[in-house]
């Protein structure tokens, strides 16, 4: 079996689809194939004609077989929500951004259709009954920080969840998965980082990832294509959640 990665552009939103369409499509020329994007589907205060226009590219973006993948809800929560102690030390760490750290299992349920349905609102068709939306091939919560009844609840949707190290298919697959990451650590690490995606690229073992955000554009473009260029070039083949 040929060696895989994923590459998966993580924090696609109705606030910078605008920004970030042109560089997705740049990078699928390089990378030869469309690959997966995490979309946050939430648009609740964003005006209603930018909204259409999400939505229009979101349409555009799979018919060129852009995969695309369910990102939380809002990427961004409150404190209010009767989480663990490790859960407000995840959303102190992230800034707010770990929307699913140690909720409990009835919040955590509730944030996932959440989810859910701002994703069926983003694919509903007039005259198409909800439940022929294509469900997202996968989940990934917010800055990977979880609680220990996602996993399961994801699963219960047919969707791939992934955490930090590991994939699991919703049929119960597990793939060792480490990721490469740029976004929101200190500029010093920056190198390491970089080293270690080509490292985990490169070891003919697992199922690396590179995780892209909006962020990284374009202050970090020429070192994400020369990794891209590295995992093509070790015989590694791009795959999408979907396909696992
Ligand atoms: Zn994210």
């Amino acid at each position: 079996m040929a060696r895989k990665f994923l590459l998966c552009f993580h924090d696609f939103s109705v606030w910078n689809y605008q920004k970030v369409t042109p560089i997705l499509e740049k990078l699928k020329d390089l990378a030869g194939a469309p690959f997966s994007i995490l979309v946050i589907p939430d648009t609740e205060t964003a005006p209603s004609d930018t909204v259409r226009d999400f939505r229009a590219t979101l349409t555009q973006l799979k018919s060129e077989d852009f995969e695309l993948a369910l990102h939380g809800f809002k990427h961004k929560a409150e404190f209010s929500q009767g989480r663990s102690y490790a859960g407000l030390i995840a959303m102190n760490l992230t800034q707010g951004e770990a929307e699913f750290a140690g909720l409990s299992e009835f919040e955590s349920s509730r944030l996932l259709h959440a989810g859910l349905d701002a994703w069926e609102k983003l694919f509903e068709v007039p005259g198409l009954v909800r439940n022929d939306i294509e469900k997202p091939a996968a989940f990934i919560p917010p800055t990977w920080y979880s609680n220990k009844f996602l996993p399961t609840q994801v699963h219960a949707e047919k969707m791939l969840y992934e955490d930090r190290f590991a994939l699991v298919t919703s049929r119960g697959k597990r793939y060792a998965s480490p990721v490469a990451s740029f976004a929101g650590i200190p500029g010093f690490m920056t190198k390491t980082a970089f080293k270690f995606g080509d490292i985990i690229l490169k070891v003919p073992v697992g199922l690396p990832r590179i995780a892209l955000h909006p962020e990284d554009f374009p202050q970090h473009e020429i070192q994400i294509k020369n990794l891209i260029r590295t995992a093509l070039g070790c015989g590694r083949r791009l795959t999408q959640y979907k396909d696992l």
